[in-house]
């Protein structure tokens, strides 16, 4: 990877790590804020609902107190049918408000009536005397006190009121009892802890029923003094809970053990009651908010990983992309050197080759001359020398007088001239004007005409012609005086070799094949030699003896068919004798219609 991708990933990894603590820091503070706001909301619940409960009961005694019956039955507490009486109206009338117990509680403390009258546990016949809300009564106040109830073993809150008689004295007091149980049970349903403290600092509510009568604070022996002195929590076995407290963030927590146990981690809010001298406290465990927490953080540490798996990834492909990029640069310069080098090769190579053929047409020409030379030197040599012993045989006879023998002479003298002049005349075909207009042509009827011209020489070299022509030869493209000419120059050829043999066949066939005409001539003699296949349509070649044949026939029918866009071609038939073939193209529309 390139080294610069790659700092930046490592950054970036480190980035990553650095910022996972203070992700955890944020998650968790937001959680316990949310949490602590969920418990704050349920402790105002809970407080309002507790302090209803108890002010619906709190001006009850002292409405009860004004009764004329009570007042009555404290002036004469020996009177058993007024007891009995006081007692069903104490039963009647607790039934009615819905609270624990209504009793009546003369200044000594003894009960002289109760609501529980007919139970086993009444209250009848106990003293209270210890109890504060009976003292504070007593002595003209309105008591509150909660205890734990000495006979019953029931919790529960306690209101008293002083009975006065008609001087405002006080004769007694009548108490009334509520429980909490039924609150409690409220609470349990809840996924809240709920903790109501004394000013002692003893549990007295509690979700948690392990809790219950355990000091949140030291029971030092002044508070367990106290505790005993009133009875407020009876024969109960009181004991501290141990606490750890602590505070993250503004928010308060508590390590405590449960009933069963196991120490946990709260979230703890509280809230007094001071009229009632109580503390409320909802505590929320900690453990599911610090997994929320831990939750968050897992989600964002497996969103940075994979934000971090993608950066890797892109940097890697980039990385991977610019090594192709520079492997591709790389190999397009190597070929682009190669190709300049090749290129330099090829131009050498082109140049050698020019230079090579400029050489060998200077050599073909050369060689060209030579031969032409030779052959004409031959040609002319020949008739000159021989027309000079005839000119000196007729000087000779003139001098003798034998006029007709000179004259003879003479005659011969011009029949060599006349053959060097046919010499000349060959010669100049040899200088053809190439570019005359190409017409469509009747190549069968071109076939007639030069069968017509050769035909002296057919005749005289003794040769069979066959003619093969199809009907519906279409015109080919060709000047008709060349064609001929080419067609008398292998024809003459053909006649030359079947001369003096046995089989003097020569055959003459057309065929037409796609865009090509052809007009092979076949004889049966002894065929082209391999050695000089390739070099008989040279100008000036030929295997001919001097007087025979200037060797340009083939040259100058190569030429011409060239000029048609053909071609002649030579080869061996297989059952002996050469096969010279004209291919010739089939004529275009357009050049006919301007024929
Ligand atoms: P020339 O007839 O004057 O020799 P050409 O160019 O017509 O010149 O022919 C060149 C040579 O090709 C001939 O000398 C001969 O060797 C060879 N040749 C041409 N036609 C035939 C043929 N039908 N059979 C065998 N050889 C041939």
């Amino acid at each position: 990877m390139e080294g610069r991708l790659r700092s930046w990933f490592w950054a970036l990894a480190a980035g990553a790590v650095l910022l996972i603590p203070v992700v955890e820091r944020i998650a968790s503070r937001n959680a316990l804020a949310e949490g602590q706001e969920r418990a704050e909301t349920t402790l105002r619940q809970t407080v309002n609902a507790l302090e209803s409960h108890l002010r619906r009961f709190e001006a009850l005694p002292a409405l009860l107190a004004q009764d004329d019956d009570v007042g009555t039955l404290l002036a004469t507490p020996g009177d058993a049918g007024r007891v009995a009486a006081m007692n069903r109206w104490l039963a009647e009338t607790n039934a009615l408000i819905e609270a624990s117990d209504l009793y009546l509680i003369d200044l000594d403390g003894n009960t002289i009536a109760a609501s529980n009258h007919a139970r086993a546990d009444s209250f009848i016949g106990q003293n209270f005397s210890y109890r504060p809300y009976f003292t504070a009564a007593r002595d003209g106040g309105s008591g509150r006190y909660f205890a734990l109830g000495t006979t019953s073993g029931v919790r529960g809150y306690y209101f008293a009121s002083p009975v006065r008689d008609g001087a405002g004295r006080v004769q007694g007091v009548l108490a009334l009892k509520i429980g909490v149980d039924e609150i409690e049970a409220g609470w349990r349903a809840r996924d809240y802890r709920i903790l109501v403290t004394d000013p002692e600092g003893v549990v007295f509510m509690s979700t948690d029923p392990g809790w219950l009568y355990r000091g949140l604070l030291p029971l030092t022996a002044d508070r367990r003094a106290r505790l005993t002195e009133t009875r407020r929590y009876a024969d109960a076995d009181l004991a501290e809970l141990p606490v750890v407290s602590s505070t993250t963030g503004g928010v308060a927590l508590m390590r405590l053990a449960d009933g069963d146990g196991a120490e946990r981690e709260y979230m703890a809010t509280q809230t007094p009651m001071p009229r009632a001298g109580w503390t409320v406290r909802v505590l929320l465990d900690t453990a599911p908010i610090r997994a929320q927490a831990r939750l968050v953080v897992l989600a964002v540490a497996l969103f940075l990983l994979v934000g971090l798996l993608l950066a890797w990834t892109v940097a890697q492909r980039r990385a991977r992309l610019a090594e192709r990029l520079a492997i591709q640069a790389a190999a397009q310069s190597d070929l682009e050197r190669q190709v300049i080098e090749r290129t330099a090769d090829l131009t050498q190579a082109n140049a050698d080759l020019h230079r090579m053929q400029a050489d060998l047409v200077q050599a073909g020409k050369l060689a060209a001359l030579g031969r032409m030379s030779a052959a004409l030197s031959h040609e002319i040599n020949q008739p000159l020398a021989a027309a000079r012993n005839y000119a000196d045989s007729a000087g000779l006879l003139i001098d003798r007088g034998d006029l007709p023998r000179a004259q003879e002479n003479i005659a011969q003298i011009l029949g060599l001239i006349d053959r060097m002049a046919a010499i000349a005349r060959h010669l100049r075909n040899v200088a053809r004007k190439p570019n005359e207009p190409l017409k469509a042509v009747d190549l069968a009827a071109v076939v007639q005409d030069a069968l017509g011209i050769a035909q002296a020489r057919l005749v005289a070299a003794g040769a069979e012609v066959t003619l093969d022509l199809p009907a519906d030869l279409p015109p080919v493209q060709g000047g008709p005086v060349r064609l001929q000419q080419v067609i008398v120059n292998v024809l003459s050829n053909a006649a030359d070799a079947v001369e003096g043999l046995a089989d003097r066949r020569i055959e003459v066939m057309a065929r037409a094949e796609g865009d090509e005409v052809t007009l092979a001539i076949r004889d049966h003699g002894p065929g082209v030699a391999p050695a000089i296949a390739d070099r008989i349509f040279d100008p000036f070649f030929t295997t001919k003896q001097v007087g025979s044949g200037l060797g340009l026939g083939l040259s100058i029918s190569y030429n011409i068919m060239k000029d048609f866009e053909g071609d002649l071609r030579v080869a061996n038939h297989p059952e002996g004798g050469a096969v010279f073939t004209l291919a010739l193209r089939r004529a275009r529309v357009r050049a006919m219609a301007a024929e």
